[in-house]
């Protein structure tokens, strides 16, 4: 069920744009509109979760289970030198989006300008 309120379900129906990454039935990853590197993308689970803490088994299987192919995908676009996988829960862990979402953020050495 989608979350009213939610920007990352308006996201996953199509109401707000964004650009994808990738999608299949369960998960959608798109790019963060503030790119902390090149390449900064999101993988969201299509359920509402809020975040880690209310989230099922099976969601976080089907979620976390399409991290390597997604980081994979981001490696062949970007060719970056490594990439950081990172999950924020609460307001205190800096979660600012309240739908469960993984960052994929790809690193290109000294000077990427995240840290
Ligand atoms: P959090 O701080 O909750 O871990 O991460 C939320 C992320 O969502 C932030 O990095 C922020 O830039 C991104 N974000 C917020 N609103 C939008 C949006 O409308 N579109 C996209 N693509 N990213 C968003
Ligand atoms: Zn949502």
């Amino acid at each position: 069920m989608a979350h009213e309120d939610c920007i990352f379900c308006k996201i996953i129906d199509g109401n707000i744009p964004s650009a994808k990454v990738y999608e299949d039935e369960k998960v959608y990853a798109f790019l963060d509109i503030s790119q902390v590197t090149k390449g900064h993308t999101l993988v969201i689970p299509k359920e509402h979760t809020k975040n880690i803490y209310e989230t099922s088994p099976e969601v976080a299987k089907e979620l976390f289970s399409r991290v390597p192919v997604i980081a994979n995908a981001i490696r062949d676009a970007y060719q970056p030198l490594g990439i950081n996988v990172l999950n924020n829960n609460e307001p205190a862990a800096e979660q600012s989006v309240f739908h469960l979402h993984v960052h994929l953020i790809p690193r290109y050495g000294d000077g990427d300008g995240y840290t």
